[in-house]
């Protein structure tokens, strides 16, 4: 059996259509433009690729982008200061800070500063809170296109057995209280975890958000199942340059899923899309339609 690819770039390609549609209607109604401010501390060139990717995708759906710039030696008081404002700032409906930040900034107390109803990466722990209750709330870009992947494949998730690797704040968790309010059997793995491939021999979803290359391997997908692989790792290329793989051994774990995200093009476009969604209701919050 060869997988069903899933195919992220269009899926995120039609969302970022219905997000502009959208905007469009938001502006000709009632006049309001989403405003997405997204600030950059530092020279980091991936940052900086990330940060002007996002402002590219946010003109193109006809939202006001703000990006915000400060030197690598700012400190901790002056981007607290800074996201004061944009809180403050009406024409603001979402703020973003682009991590990782210099090691003299606490990362934890500047994504506590962002007013929740902006925090368009919903990383706030009131975010994370409403998330974990099972209140509506703005949720990490990330696992949102993780399960707009999976549902593309299996709209009905209900009490499917779903194994996330990984247990981070911005992939691992998030993604498995969503699969828990999808109604599935959630196992969460980690560094730790007694006998990984077996927990992912009885997956029916895998998730695999690790950081090492080509790490699950193919025989231990269950077959039939469906595998979404957020990792991203740059590794050497037969060629003498680089080339992008996930986290899942793709050639072998494609003979034996019944779908799976390829890297690049799968979970990657999604998380951008995502964001634009999570500015677009985070304006509804604020302007009171949502
Ligand atoms: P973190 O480094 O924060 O977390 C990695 C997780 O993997 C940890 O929970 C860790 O366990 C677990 N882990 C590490 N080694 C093993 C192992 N041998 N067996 C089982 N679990 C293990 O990473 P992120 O969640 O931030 O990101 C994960 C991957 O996803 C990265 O490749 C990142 O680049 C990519 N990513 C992609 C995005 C996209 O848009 N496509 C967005 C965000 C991330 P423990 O907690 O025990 O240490």
């Amino acid at each position: 059996m060869t997988a069903r690819i899933i195919d992220g770039a269009a899926l995120a390609k039609s969302v970022r259509a219905g997000v502009a549609d959208h905007t469009a209607e938001l502006l000709k109604r009632q006049g309001i433009k989403p405003g997405l401010a997204v600030v950059l501390v530092g020279e980091n060139p991936a940052s900086q690729v990330y940060v002007r990717n996002k402002s590219r995708a946010c003109e193109e759906v006809g939202f006001q982008s703000y990006t915000q710039k400060l030197p690598a030696t700012a400190t901790e008081v002056e981007l607290l200061g800074l996201i004061a404002e944009l809180n403050e700032n009406p024409q603001v409906h979402g703020i973003l800070v682009q991590l990782p930040l210099p090691p003299d900034i606490n990362e934890s107390s500047v994504i506590n500063a962002i007013h929740p109803i902006k925090d368009v990466d919903g990383f706030h722990p009131v975010n994370a809170g409403r998330l974990a209750s099972g209140l509506m709330s703005l949720v990490p870009c990330t696992p949102q296109g993780c399960m707009m992947l999976i549902r593309e494949v299996l709209p009905d998730m209900r009490g499917k057995k779903a194994l996330v690797v990984g247990r981070s704040n911005i992939v691992g968790k998030p993604v498995a209280m969503m699969l828990l309010q999808a109604d599935c059997t959630v196992t969460v793995a980690h560094s730790r975890t007694r006998d990984l491939p077996e927990e992912c021999r009885q997956a029916d979803i895998l998730i695999a958000a690790i950081g090492k290359p080509e790490f699950i391997r193919g025989d231990w997908i269950k077959p039939g199942a469906v595998v979404i692989d957020v990792g991203i790792n740059r590794v050497p290329a037969a060629d003498g340059k680089t080339k992008l793989v996930g986290d899942v051994a793709f050639a072998e774990a494609v003979e034996r899923a019944g779908a799976i995200t390829p890297v690049p093009g799968g979970v990657g476009p999604m998380t951008i899309a995502c964001l634009l969604q999570n500015t677009l209701q985070a304006t509804m919050m604020q302007s009171g339609w949502a």
